[in-house]
């Protein structure tokens, strides 16, 4: 039998095995953090800066508000926004005001909206203004009562607040102007007229949910992951002790992480608030961009995905740019390709570690250490109060370097699928998580993960992981980004195809990158057909969409 606990024999000092996490609401931090640092910079948004004691008035206002409107503790409020200052007002105002949030990504046309509207009952949402034809085309079809409605030129310093309507209508051929009405309401006059009065909910931290996050999870389908304050509380919490080189009121994060997805939410949004960090918001992922704002407001941290990384690597402005205000960055959401950390800390002078989480566990669970022993290519060791363990189908422990489905239990794991028993069944076992990425542990307590569940590749009654035949074009120096998936075969029934991005100023023939896979893998897991392309689909946090490419293949199959 493994001893699963060997990982803490790795954690430096300064890292405890447990924690006494605050049994407190979320939101509390913020009344917290705002006494500390009233006057320190919460946030920076393209040229407007706001305090924690702004943040904490505009918060205090919107509650009230969201209250007069009859807003009950338990009712869910809906937000549809980008990284932006009323992201964060919203989500802490509508928890304060004894809410649960559901997240809601802002590129979710009709049909995506409406479900997760009527899945969570969500009666409030805060949108951005372009985004408000989609949510009246909706409304009626859902329990929605009030719409309030905000735009980014609302908290941008002059005069680029005149400026960006121009803009606006330029990029998303819109003229925006909302109209106040019984149930919409314009959010400047919200935060202008409201109070900041408004009455305490009694949360139940342990009990109480905070969040409704919507996830595929490992079946796809779109689930309500109940996330209450007190997971994400205490992810927060390790996520600091993690982190422990870092001062509460000190750092800087940069947000291009998005909040609507669990990942930034957690590392970037709760972790500024609850520690006074100054987190430098970016509403979408522009290289250059975010190349630019890291010379210009030198953040110290950094959470992001490979492919972000990527992106700004493969810049070619990037040796223009000061990036070594960057110390400590952790990547998550998928394998993190050895080349791309490395060649990232050389530009950063800082530290780039892999971790591991998922929606289910508030994310984090895994991680390597910051300033101590890494392992290359492995997810690192569970945090701390995390257990993890690798079990067979049969629902037996592996043994050492046996490959099995992960599993995970801890103060961040969460309470189950809202409203889906059957699926919570399927995935919460006695309090473990089984998270659908299969993997195994080695004998220093450091895991790895092989790939997800869904993602195996059966062809000809051989069993591939995708990310090993990966590993390998990423190895090919003209590579940029590849993805492989499994696609229908006659013959095989499914069958490797690889979809690669070359570095700008790159060519390599298919032969040439096929004899290369065949020199450094078996036979049957080489890529049948290759696709060239200039960029491939990818999630608000960079992940490849590698359904819709199958989807993709599918529909041209059909139609051959
Ligand atoms: P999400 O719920 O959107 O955060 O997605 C969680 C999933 O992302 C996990 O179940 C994994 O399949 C994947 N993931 C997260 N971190 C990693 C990592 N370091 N390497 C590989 N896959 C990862």
């Amino acid at each position: 039998m493994v001893d699963q606990k060997n990982w803490h024999a790795h954690y430096p000092d300064e890292i405890p095995a447990t924690i006494t996490y605050d049994e407190k609401p979320l939101d509390s931090f913020l009344a917290l953090t705002a006494d500390q640092f009233p006057e320190k910079k919460a946030l920076h948004f393209m040229g407007k800066e706001m305090t924690f004691a702004e943040v904490y008035s505009q918060a205090k206002k919107l509650a009230g508000y969201l209250q007069s409107l009859g807003l009950d503790k338990g009712d869910r409020v809906a937000i549809m926004l980008p990284n932006c200052p009323q992201a964060v007002i919203s989500y802490y105002g509508a928890l304060l005001a004894g809410a649960v949030v559901v997240q809601t990504n802002p590129l979710y046309k009709e049909r995506e909206l409406e479900y997760q509207l009527n899945d969570s009952g969500a009666a409030f949402i805060v949108c951005l203004d372009i985004l408000l034809p989609r949510v009246t085309n909706v409304r009626g079809n859902t329990q929605l009562k009030h719409t309030i409605v905000t735009g980014i030129k609302d908290y941008l310093p002059f005069p680029k607040n005149l400026i960006y309507p121009f803009i606006q209508k330029k990029e998303y051929n819109m003229v925006v102007k909302v109209e106040q009405s019984e149930d919409i309401h314009v959010w400047q006059s919200v935060i202008e007229n409201a109070h900041e009065q408004y009455t305490p909910a009694d949360v139940n931290p342990k009990d109480d949910l905070a969040l409704l996050q919507y996830t595929g999870g490992t079946t796809g389908h779109p689930k309500g992951v109940m996330l209450t304050h007190y997971n994400l509380v205490a992810n927060v919490q390790m996520c600091q002790k993690w982190l422990y080189k870092t001062k509460p009121g000190e750092e800087k994060i940069l947000g291009v992480l998005p909040f609507f997805h669990v990942y930034g939410m957690t590392t970037v949004m709760n972790m500024s608030i609850m520690y006074g960090f100054e987190m430098i918001l970016m509403p979408k992922f522009d290289a250059e961009d975010v190349l630019k704002t890291i010379q210009k407001q030198k953040p110290t941290m950094f959470p992001g995905a490979p492919t972000i990384y990527v992106g700004l690597l493969n810049h070619p402005n990037l040796k223009k740019y000061d990036l070594s205000s960057i110390e400590a960055c952790i990547s998550g959401s998928a394998p993190l390709p050895l080349e791309v950390q490395q060649q990232f800390e050389k530009v950063t002078n800082g530290n780039l570690v892999e971790g591991y989480g998922l929606t289910e566990s508030s994310p984090v669970t895994h991680a390597n250490f910051i300033w101590s022993k890494r392992v290359n290519g492995s997810i690192g060791v569970p945090w701390p109060d995390t257990d993890a363990k690798v079990f067979l189908e049969t629902g037996e422990e592996t043994e050492v370097g046996e490959i099995g489905e992960i599993a995970v239990k801890g103060p961040q794991v969460m309470k189950g699928y809202w409203n889906n028993q059957d699926e919570t069944d399927n995935v919460l076992k006695d309090g473990w998580l089984f998270t659908g990425d299969i993997g195994y542990m080695d004998e220093d307590g450091y895991f790895y993960i092989v790939d997800r569940k869904k993602n195996m590749i059966i062809a000809g009654g051989y069993n591939i992981y995708p990310r090993e035949v990966e590993e390998v074009l990423y190895e090919n120096e003209a590579v940029q980004e590849a993805v492989v998936a499994g696609v229908p075969d006659p013959y095989r029934g499914e069958t490797v195809k690889a979809y690669v991005v070359l570095k700008p100023g790159h060519q390599v023939e298919e032969e040439a990158l096929n004899a290369f896979c065949r020199n450094h893998l078996a036979a049957f897991k080489v890529p049948r057909i290759y696709e060239f392309r200039d960029e491939l689909p990818k999630t608000a946090v960079g992940k490849v969409l590698r359904r819709q490419l199958i989807d993709e293949e599918k529909e041209t199959n059909n139609q051959t």
